[in-house]
């Protein structure tokens, strides 16, 4: 397993937006970061994979941020997702803006992963139409719908 790498950039008046990208274990060296302070955007989207470790190094992480910025996090790919269904108290320490989700065509074997961008405040999902590269298909959410979006209800 590789490491985790970030990258960090002002985009506007008190906004910092964070680029995880890698696997987050207990190598990740997030307390490096953790001076971050107001308005912090996490984006999730190159993560690739989390152990278990690697979930209370990013607790710590954002419980070391809490006080002094604001989180939210965009783009959160399918293991972020899956850890924010298994972990509520993960769920709640950011509002999430928007996540990944993981489709397949039923005809092809073809799958990707398409965009989610979730309203502020409101709990109605809509997966865009995401269609099959190969046949043009619309394509399915490749997990049980109920359990994949279970971190948009737990609230
Ligand atoms: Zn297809």
């Amino acid at each position: 397993m590789g490491g985790l790498t970030w990258k960090i950039r002002k985009i506007g008046d008190g906004v910092t937006h964070v680029a995880l990208s890698g696997v987050i274990t207990e190598a990740a060296r997030l307390d490096q970061i953790s001076n971050l302070a107001g308005n912090v955007i996490v984006d999730f989207a190159e993560v690739t994979q989390i152990n278990s470790l690697g979930v209370r190094v990013l607790l710590g992480w954002l419980d070391a941020l809490e006080g002094r910025a604001k989180l939210e996090a965009e783009r959160c790919s399918p293991v972020i997702v899956m850890q924010l269904n298994m972990l509520p108290g993960l769920a709640r320490r950011f509002s999430v803006r928007s996540f990944l989700a993981p489709m397949e065509c039923e005809t092809c074997s073809e799958d990707r992963e398409t965009l989610v961008e979730l309203e502020p405040g409101s709990r109605d999902v809509q997966i865009p139409v995401t269609r099959c590269n190969t046949c043009g298909e619309p394509m399915t959410l490749a997990e049980p719908e109920d359990r994949y979006l279970a971190f948009l209800t737990d609230e």
